[in-house]
């Protein structure tokens, strides 16, 4: 493959970064790394950059599995109130109703 410039390789990293070049193509952007300092730190700051956005979403992630675990939460109590509840009326209209048929 013919040598590469600073604009491909620097089009090329983050496919070079996933691994995603054709074996020939991944050849002369090492190459080209090893020769060019300039796009060596572009490399990394690449990385950087997703490493952040990773960091970022892992976040993100964790800040939805508790909101999620919270409305799961909040449902089940209120799910239980509600049967408590209907069972409480049950109970004391089973036991109140025949008191009051009882009196009138
Ligand atoms: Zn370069």
């Amino acid at each position: 493959m013919d040598e590469l410039n600073c604009n491909t390789v620097r089009d090329l990293l983050p496919s070079f970064d996933e691994e995603l070049l054709h074996t020939s193509v991944r050849a002369a952007v090492t190459e080209h790394l090893t020769n060019c300092p300039a796009c060596v730190a572009a490399l990394n700051a690449h990385r950087s950059r997703m490493r952040t956005a990773q960091l970022i979403g892992r976040e993100r992630d964790k800040k939805f599995c508790k909101s999620a675990a919270k409305t799961r939460a909040y449902w089940k109590n209120f799910i239980i109130a509600f049967i408590l509840s209907l069972i409480g009326t049950l109970v004391a209209a089973f036991f109140i109703l025949p008191l009051l048929c009882a009196v009138f």
